[in-house]
């Protein structure tokens, strides 16, 4: 089951977010990998709000994570600093994966073995100007759930961010 978006503006990335992040259930894992520049935070700025979560959610420049509260806590992971390899300790993350709230991570492929498997992940590319796609799809049963109403909610919105859906 995947889907591809089309997005022309920052707004429209964060609406696909803020539509996510309300269907989010508990013990959600997204992973967001995509070239530097292609949305991924801006995503997660509608996710928050989708999850009621009240502070703006940044880059952080020296944190790997970022907690929130809101209707679920938020834990957003910015792993793009480990990109040189030189972190080798146990990060620890597991008490987010498999924790209580919701996870999204950027450069996810920095985090090595920590990163689950089973998750749902978006592909951000970037088009042209401010245009991006983003292709979306899930890894484990646990996740059809809200990927499957996530699913419903773009089939029944605005119908031109959708590329494609099967
Ligand atoms: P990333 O986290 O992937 O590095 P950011 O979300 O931090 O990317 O930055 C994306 C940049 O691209 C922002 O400056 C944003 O204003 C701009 N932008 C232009 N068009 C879009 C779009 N359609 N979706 C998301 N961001 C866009
Ligand atoms: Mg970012």
């Amino acid at each position: 089951m995947t889907i591809r978006l089309i997005t022309n503006s920052p707004e429209e990335t964060q609406g696909i977010g803020l539509l996510l992040g309300r269907l989010c259930q508990s013990g959600d894992v997204i992973l967001l990998d995509g070239d530097l520049g292609t949305g991924k935070t801006c995503f997660v700025q509608g996710l928050a709000q989708g999850l009621e979560v009240d502070s703006t959610v940044t880059s952080p420049t020296f944190v790997l994570i970022a907690e929130y509260s809101g209707r679920l806590s938020l834990y957003h992971m910015d792993l793009y600093r480990l990109a040189d390899g030189l972190v080798k300790f146990d990060l620890g993350l597991d008490e987010y994966f498999y924790g209580d709230g919701v996870t999204v991570v950027e450069w996810p492929k920095y985090g090595g073995e920590d990163i689950p498997a089973e998750c749902i992940w978006l592909h951000f590319e970037h088009k042209e100007f401010d245009q991006r796609t983003i292709e979306c799809s899930y890894v484990g049963d646990k996740f059809f759930n809200t990927f499957g109403r996530f699913r419903v909610a773009i089939s029944d919105g605005p119908q031109d961010l959708l590329i494609d859906l099967d």
